[in-house]
């Protein structure tokens, strides 16, 4: 028997043991032959349409990993102007850079117009302003006609109780606004929400979407959006986003359209987890293990600033453990919950989870770990952000950003 890890040969030559000794606990390792599969998948949704993926990079914005999905043709969406700078950084010019703020200042968007980058405006409000800004200009505008999905209220972001985009009686006046000032509708988006499994409502929301499209004559691009799902809960047999069903029945209801209305845009979609995700876990320390009142912990240095997702949305991550550079496979099985080292109540990286029995100088394997991970991590207890890792191809692995220092806690009092 082989763990999940042992069988997708993450960790290459070397081991979660040997990767903390070499780079500190904690840590996040990256799979390289993961990360491009994943990154060529979402490139090749739709072969019979012109069509663009942009990898959403709020879900992870290391640069070695950025330069990856730039290398495979990738697109990528910033959401602030921190994003753009760095999508410059790793290499994406202007053109290739797609801005989808949302309440943004006079000086976020200006610096979008400066920089060349195409932006969508999230409400009437700040289309106004992008008129004032940039008369004549071209922009994308964020529909939320009223359909949403997700895995947790907190990332539906489309629908009636949302703050997203503008809405579905506010559409029509849209083009008004738009000829007061000149402006191009060129682009119009949506986002309809974050790790659904089952593709059906995506594509009525495509369908509803593009009902919306007739009435914009500019248009060049829609873009759908992201949220396509990753199986958080693989060691139970959860199956994977049936990717090859959604592109069939995607790809149909797009001819159908484009037959119907004699149109050919530029379709565009804006998968990040589902780009990254499984090709990142995250190693931690097993540093003690103990009973209070009846309910057994593993605690480990993984806390909630290196991973909040737990947390903040209740998700689940599997956990493998390992003992000298192994996976722990048989032996008893104890109900635990792991925790982390910040002084939270709510610290709790999984709770009440069948693992081996556990022993301090364990490592605790955290799966699916490289999208809203590193991205969404902070020096919460002055704790140090992790170090990342990548595995590349041949199995060698490479530091790809450092840990930080104490003096890092301190940068910025230097005044
Ligand atoms: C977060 C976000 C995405 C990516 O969502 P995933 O669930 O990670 O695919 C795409 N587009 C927009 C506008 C977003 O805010």
């Amino acid at each position: 028997m082989e763990s999940y890890t042992q069988q997708m040969n993450f960790f290459g030559k070397t081991n979660p043991e040997e990767l903390l000794a070499k780079y500190g606990s904690p840590l996040y390792v990256y799979n390289e032959d993961i990360l491009r599969r994943q990154m060529r998948r979402v490139a090749g949704i739709l072969v019979n349409h012109r069509f663009t993926s942009n990898f959403s990079i709020k879900t992870n914005s290391n640069l070695s990993i950025l330069r990856m999905a730039n290398e495979e043709g990738l697109n990528a969406d910033a959401m602030s102007p921190g994003e753009i700078y760095v999508l410059k950084k790793a290499g994406f010019p202007s053109e290739r850079i797609f801005y989808v703020p949302n309440n943004v200042s006079e000086e976020e968007m200006q610096y979008a117009i400066d920089e060349g980058v195409m932006l969508s405006v999230d409400s009437l409000s700040q289309l106004e302003m992008f008129g004032r800004l940039c008369p004549g200009g071209r922009l994308s505008v964020r529909l939320n006609p009223g359909v949403g999905a997700g895995h947790h209220e907190k990332v539906v972001t489309a629908g009636e109780k949302t703050k997203f985009g503008v809405a579905a009686q506010d559409i029509e006046k849209i083009n008004d606004v738009a000829k007061k000032y000149d402006l191009h509708v060129v682009g119009l988006n949506q986002h309809i929400g974050s790790l659904f499994m089952d593709y059906q409502p995506y594509l009525d929301a495509v369908t509803n979407f593009l009902h919306y499209a007739e009435d914009f004559p500019e248009l060049e691009f829609v873009d759908f959006g992201g949220g396509f799902g990753v199986p958080y809960h693989k060691l139970e047999g959860e199956s994977e986003f049936d990717l090859e069903a959604f592109k069939k029945a995607l790809d149909q209801l797009l001819t159908e359209w484009k037959n119907r209305t004699g149109r050919d845009l530029l379709f565009k979609m804006e998968p990040g987890r589902y780009t990254v995700a499984e090709g990142g876990v995250l190693l931690g320390c097993v540093h003690a293990v103990k009973e209070n009142y009846g309910h057994k912990y593993v605690g480990t240095d993984i806390g909630m600033n290196v991973l909040i997702r737990p947390e903040l949305y209740d998700s689940y991550h599997d956990v493998e453990i390992y003992r000298d550079g192994k996976p722990v496979l048989d032996g008893t099985k104890e109900i635990y919950s792991v925790v982390g080292n910040i002084c939270e109540t709510g610290d709790i990286v999984a709770k009440d989870r069948e693992l081996p029995i556990t022993q301090e100088g364990d490592v605790a394997v955290v799966l699916d770990a490289g999208a809203y991970g590193f991205s969404m991590s902070s020096n919460y207890n002055n704790r140090l952000r992790p170090a990342e890792v990548l595995i590349d191809h041949d199995g060698n692995d490479r530091l790809i950003r450092r840990r930080d220092t104490f003096e890092d806690l301190v940068r910025g009092f230097d005044i």
